[in-house]
């Protein structure tokens, strides 16, 4: 040994490191003691309320080496936010140890449910390994997190484990720090843990042909084969399983969920089967594996093609790879792909409680696949699609949540914040510590069940992050009942509470995604969704607003139409078909000029009268600006869901499905339909007006055009009218300012979930040497908004504290 190093090594000291972020849960104590003892360390590790706690004395060289090391080489599912160091005076025994959780208020984060890994999976289907065929097998790497927590520290009696006391072997993985399984809190086996069952909904024993199969798992599978409906507890929430090959039990399926048109997913055992039916890119296949696992939108093309009721009127099919042992061993024989459809009847929240499953879903499935373990949590699975170059999550939920996201730089004074998210495809989010927690996906609010599982969410989310808001966050739209809620939480607990413009929190969000500064200049943001409340009491859908997180001004928008019938008008596109018209040409030039259309033929046949009266007095008839109704009118006139959408989008869905593919790719603007940007009358704003596209569409009704080739006009149409109001708002038009009023453009909105219309979007605003920011990780649809108005709440508050600390 030479003598510097001699030196070094005598040089001994003692640091204590602290450690942030999704630390807990995802085997970091093993790994630090691992590194720990090849850094030749003394000292112990624990979980504490703010994360990870490590204590360690050697020579500074190896004190070095084990916090670069941490840094480098952390556990697969961890996420650490922050490594801080500091001196240590107390003592520490000799050797490294694993201590005992401290029991103190936690604010560190849970980690999401991730899919089983490849390790675990080699073991379930190996008939020598003690897990063969176990369906609960999992191990620090994978398995059950949200799903199974009911409060903190993360450890076993802290889930629904706790009635499964380990066996002795399992006690020995869970000990042996060299383990993969060490301190993975859910792990078990066939002795000690959860076990799987099929029973019948009836109580009537199962045949004994179906126990000839493996185990009742196996049996599962071979039901659905032959064409029944089962039911499987699986992870966040019960689900109905069938052959997707089966035309008619598919239709089954539909008819008894009471499920109209939304598409159902569905599960294959690996990615060959997929390709099949789909086109699958490597970035998609990364995808379908990632831990995540989540549902991803494939476009339908392949050799062979799934029954239309799967996915009815669309081009894309929903795949997931099996997330978990239960579903891997299920699907381990099964050639072809099963729907894996939530376990609920029409739009209800996915069942998750075993008493309730047997009174809902045995209506539906005679069978049922069941286990001991509950389900402490509500979480659906996650829905995630490939758009112009980046994987787009549509739905946050299965693996993401409740992973947080770091908030950009400016925001590191933000107090805690709690925002109540929107009404529809609810999420809500916390603010702490600089970082974001998005709740899983809750669904419409409006409905009952799904309203009392966001209040036990709003809890255990406080639990679990131990969060203790100074302020509050909604929309702005009185009757929204998760603004009703903030509304009273703030007068009942004296909370500051933050009402932000719903597009506006859109576009925030969509900011806050992309780590843009608190004090970047403004940027243009277009926010392009159904309805959302607009701060002028009108209905806002298609607004083009220059924004930074504190405020927005608005300077264009689409053209205000009404909507008869209200509400009745988002499920209805011919209402807007018909309002549409009328605002652009009347019915009398409607009639003169198209009358040979089947399109006036069935126009005729509705209540106008009606409709003329309520559009002339304003009676139950609101002007909304609104791309999606848009979408909706188009697809009225194409006769794509003409009378009533099963679900929400599901006109625009369609539309895109339709496209022609050989229109789009046409180079130039030759069949883009004119959209105009005149001004609107009194507050002068300009406005997208369709009058000149409403013509050509007739037009090429007259003359027998094929709709996907309208379809396909139309979303080159929009996108090239979006960029050009982009480009006269910037003043880059031909006589220009010198310096353009913004650099940067923001998308966001339900509507850019409408692959040809983001992709055109960006495609045509990067050529106008625009910057481009769009959702990837946050949903663009009502799923980010949450988000955006926590951040909007941050921004004023911080403003607010600043001012008050020059004015003191
Ligand atoms: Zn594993
Ligand atoms: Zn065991
Ligand atoms: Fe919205």
């Amino acid at each position: 040994m030479n003598d510097q190093l001699a030196l070094a090594a005598d040089r001994r000291e003692s640091v204590q490191i602290r450690v942030r972020g999704r630390v807990q849960g995802v085997g970091f104590r093993p790994t630090v003691w691992r590194h720990a003892r090849d850094c030749a360390l003394d000292g112990e590790v624990l979980n504490d309320g703010e994360g990870v706690l490590i204590r360690v004395r050697g020579s500074s060289d190896g004190v070095e080496r084990f916090i670069a090391r941490l840094r480098a080489a952390p556990p697969p599912l961890a996420d650490i936010a922050a490594i801080e160091v500091t001196t240590y005076g107390g003592s520490l025994d000799r050797g490294f140890r694993i201590a005992e959780s401290a029991q103190s208020a936690a604010c560190t984060d849970i980690s999401p449910d991730a899919a089983i890994c490849a390790a675990c999976t080699e073991e379930v289907l190996d008939p020598f390994a003690r897990r063969y065929r176990y369906p609960f097998t999992n191990c620090t790497h994978c398995g059950p997190r949200l799903t199974i927590v009911r409060s903190v520290p993360y450890d076993r009696v802290a889930t629904t484990m706790a009635p499964f006391p380990l066996c002795e072997d399992c006690a020995r993985e869970y000990g042996d720090p060299a383990d993969r399984r060490f301190h993975a809190e859910p792990i078990a086996c066939h002795l000690c843990g959860p076990r799987a069952r099929l029973i019948r909904f009836d109580g009537r024993a199962i045949s004994a042909e179906q126990h000839s199969m493996l185990d009742d798992v196996d049996a599962a599978m071979s039901l659905i084969q032959k064409g029944e409906i089962v039911a499987v507890k699986a992870l966040g929430g019960y689900q109905l399983a069938c052959d997707a090959t089966k035309a008619e039990t598919v239709a089954r399926l539909r008819e008894l969920k009471r499920r109209d048109a939304k598409p159902f997913a569905l599960m294959a055992r690996d990615t060959d089967v997929i390709r099949r039916y789909c086109s699958v890119s490597p970035q998609e296949e990364e995808a379908l594996r990632s831990p995540a696992a989540p549902i991803v939108l494939l476009e339908a093309a392949g050799p062979e093609r799934l029954p239309e009721g799967v996915a009815p009127g669309l081009r894309t099919l929903g795949f997931m790879l099996p997330p978990t042992p239960l579903h891997v061993l299920m699907f381990r024989r099964m050639k072809r792909p099963a729907v894996m459809t939530s376990g609920n009847r029409s739009d209800e929240p996915q069942v998750i409680d075993d008493r309730e499953a047997g009174e809902t879903l045995s209506a539906i499935a005679p069978y049922a696949l069941i286990h001991n373990r509950a389900i402490a949590n509500r979480v659906d699975d996650s829905v995630a699609r490939w758009i112009g170059g980046q994987l787009r999550l549509l739905r946050r939920a299965r693996g993401h949540a409740p992973a947080s996201i770091p908030l950009p730089q400016g925001f590191e004074e933000a107090p805690e914040i709690l925002a109540y998210g929107p009404q529809m495809k609810a999420t809500f989010c916390l603010l702490k510590d600089g970082r974001a927690v998005l709740s899983q996906h809750q669904g419409d609010l409006d409905d009952a069940a799904t309203w009392c599982d966001y209040l036990k969410n709003l809890e255990l989310f406080r639990t679990l992050f131990g969060h203790a808001p100074q302020a509050l966050a909604c929309d702005m739209h009185p009757e929204y009942l998760s603004t009703k809620l903030a509304v009273e939480r703030s007068k009942a607990e004296g909370l500051p509470l933050v009402q932000a413009q719903h597009h506006h929190a859109h576009l925030a969000a969509c900011l806050a995604e992309n780590g843009r500064p608190l004090d970047a200049p403004a940027v243009l943001g277009i926010a392009l969704d159904g309805l959302g409340y607009g701060i002028d009491g009108t209905i806002w859908g298609g607004e083009f607003l220059l924004f930074d997180y504190r405020s927005f001004e608005r300077l264009g928008t689409f053209k205000p139409v009404a909507m008869p019938g209200g509400a009745r008008a988002s499920r209805e596109p011919w209402r807007n078909l018909y309002a549409h018209l009328m605002a652009e040409m009347g019915w009398a030039q409607f009639a003169m000029s198209f009358d040979g259309l089947g399109l006036f033929q069935k126009l005729s046949c509705k209540p106008r009268a009606t409709l003329d009266a309520m559009i002339r007095s304003d009676t139950n008839c609101p002007l909304a600006s609104s791309c999606g109704r848009l979408f909706d009118a188009v697809a009225a006139s194409l006769d794509i869901c003409f009378e009533h959408q099963a679900y929400e989008g599901e006109a625009a869905a369609r539309l895109e499905a339709i496209a022609c593919r050989k229109t789009l790719a046409e180079e130039g603007d030759r069949l883009a339909y004119p959209l105009t940007i005149p001004n609107l009358r009194g507050s002068g704003l300009p406005y997208i007006e369709p009058l000149g596209m409403w013509n050509a569409i007739l037009g090429d009704l007259i003359l027998d055009t094929d709709v996907s080739v309208i379809a396909a006009r139309f979303h080159k149409g929009l996108a090239k009218a979006i960029v050009a109001m982009a480009l006269k708002l910037a003043d880059r038009g031909e006589e220009g300012a010198a310096v353009p009023r913004f650099d940067t453009v923001a998308l966001s909105g339900g509507c850019f979930q409408n692959r040809i219309l983001l992709e055109e979007t960006i495609r045509r605003l990067e050529a106008s040497d625009f910057k481009v920011l769009t959702h990837a990780a946050v949903p663009a649809n009502d799923g980010g908004v949450a988000l955006g108005q926590a951040a909007i709440a941050a921004a004023r508050l911080i403003d607010n504290k600043i001012l008050r600390r020059q004015g003191a």
